[in-house]
């Protein structure tokens, strides 16, 4: 194993075309935060870590456009924006530490998609080092522009197998005022999946619309302290359900008045009016991995269903729970129908390891069942490779087989990963 840090696009290149000439194994490393195991390097493999590609090299507010190295820390990207009247928003729970090489190599999702979009709807253009060295620029900067293959859009997601990406070109939006935000908790996790249901059919201009049961509740009181779990009304029950449902229109209380409405079966329903109080409880929601990961041993899912097919989905991980007698917590952002099942386990006992991995397969094939994918935003990796030739037909894996060898014929960026 071996360590490359580069600092310039002549550095990657140059040692692209010595790994390529000597078919040795390149894993790009950005933050090591993927959660599918992509860049997780296998023996005998160069790392090249992206760590010291920090540079914001442009912030343009006439063209709403940033051009960033791929090291650059999401936040950072995200503070730089806002410090120019502008946003990028894209928002991973990991955003304080993930790097934009890591979020555009996962096309990486957050809470704001569900007005937002991914990371790949801000990607405008991306300048690429190819496995054998050579450097190229693909996209544009410009509005629109459609000359030749989508190549970034290839790019975007392709988990470091298909080249290293030395420099993107993002684009941004006008700020939004800060968002408000509705907290609506449940007795039953479907009837908060059905309350998901009743809001996204609305149309209502929500900008985020997140969900976590009652395991992650009381995971992110024990770490936080914030108290989200004890509940509401006399009897200050735990609910079963929380969702966060924020807005940052123009007429956010409006939306959010609505909204509420919409939560008839709601045991508790809450405004909160303060932006600040509103982002500690989105900084609440982005702590619900760290909290489960202190629960025991855990299997992270990252299955997306249309959104008509969350209430199925959430009914099919409590079977799934109860049939292998294991806990697992439920957070995800519903308003995208992408759910994370943390399936809970001891993996030194032989009996619990194998149920986690039983419960595992049953959720990950139902979400297929129910028309959805594999992996809504983490990325296939090495966690998911197996799954693959479930959903893609074999047409699509033949042609995807096909540009990978055409641009890695010896296979050396990040084998084991993806295909
Ligand atoms: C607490 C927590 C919360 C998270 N929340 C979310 C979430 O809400 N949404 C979401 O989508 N993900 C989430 N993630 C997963 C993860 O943070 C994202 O996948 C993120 O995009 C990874 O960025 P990274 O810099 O850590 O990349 P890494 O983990 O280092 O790498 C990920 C992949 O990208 C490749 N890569 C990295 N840089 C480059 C480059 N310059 N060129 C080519 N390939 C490259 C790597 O080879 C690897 O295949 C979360 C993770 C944690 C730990």
């Amino acid at each position: 194993m071996a360590l490359v840090r580069p600092r310039t696009t002549a550095d990657v290149a140059a040692a692209l075309a010595i790994a390529h000439e000597h078919r040795v194994p390149v894993v790009v490393r950005g933050a090591g935060s993927g959660l599918a195991g992509a860049a997780t390097a296998p023996p005998g493999s160069v790392v090249l870590s992206t760590a010291r590609m920090t540079g914001i090299l442009e912030l343009d507010p006439v063209e709403r456009l940033a051009v960033v190295q791929p090291g650059v820390v999401t936040a950072d990207l995200r503070a730089a924006a806002a410090q120019a009247g502008l946003a990028y928003p894209p928002d991973p729970g990991s955003v304080a530490f993930s790097t934009i090489g890591g979020n555009v190599a996962t096309d990486a999702g957050g809470m704001c998609c569900v007005k937002y979009g991914v990371t790949g709807d801000f990607v405008l253009g991306l300048e690429v080092v190819w496995a054998d060295g050579t450097v190229s620029r693909t996209g544009r900067r410009t509005v629109k522009g459609v000359a030749g293959y989508d190549l970034t859009s290839l790019l975007v997601g392709s988990e470091g197998t298909l080249g290293v990406v030395t420099e993107v070109t993002l684009r941004l939006v006008p700020a939004p005022p800060p968002a408000l935000t509705l907290v609506a908790t449940f007795g039953t996790l479907t009837a908060a999946g059905e309350a998901v249901g009743a809001l996204v059919g609305a149309g209502l201009d929500l900008s985020a619309l997140e969900v976590m049961d009652r395991t992650t509740l009381t995971a992110v009181d024990d770490l936080t302290g914030m108290g989200l779990a004890s509940g509401a009304g006399p009897d200050r029950r735990t609910p079963a359900a929380m969702l966060l449902v924020q807005s940052d229109s123009p007429a956010a209380a409006e939306v959010l008045a609505r909204a509420a409405a919409l939560c008839t079966d709601a045991a508790d329903l809450a405004v909160a009016e303060d932006p600040a109080e509103g982002e500690a409880l989105m900084e609440a929601r982005r702590q619900a991995l760290p909290a489960l990961e202190r629960l025991g041993d855990w299997i992270l899912d990252d299955v997306c269903v249309p959104r008509s097919r969350v209430v199925a989905l959430l009914q099919r991980v409590e079977e799934v729970a109860a049939a292998e007698g294991l806990v697992i917590g439920v957070f995800g952002h519903a308003g995208d129908g992408n759910m994370h099942p943390t399936i809970v386990h001891d993996r030194s006992d032989p009996a619990s390891l194998a149920a986690a991995q039983r419960a595992f397969d049953a959720i990950t094939t139902a979400a297929l069942d129910l028309g959805g994918t594999i992996t809504g935003e983490h990325g296939v990796g090495r966690l998911k490779r197996s799954w693959l030739a479930r959903e893609l037909d074999p047409g699509t894996l033949a042609a995807s087989r096909a540009v990978k060898a055409a641009l890695d014929p010896h296979g050396i960026l990040n084998p084991g990963a993806v295909l």
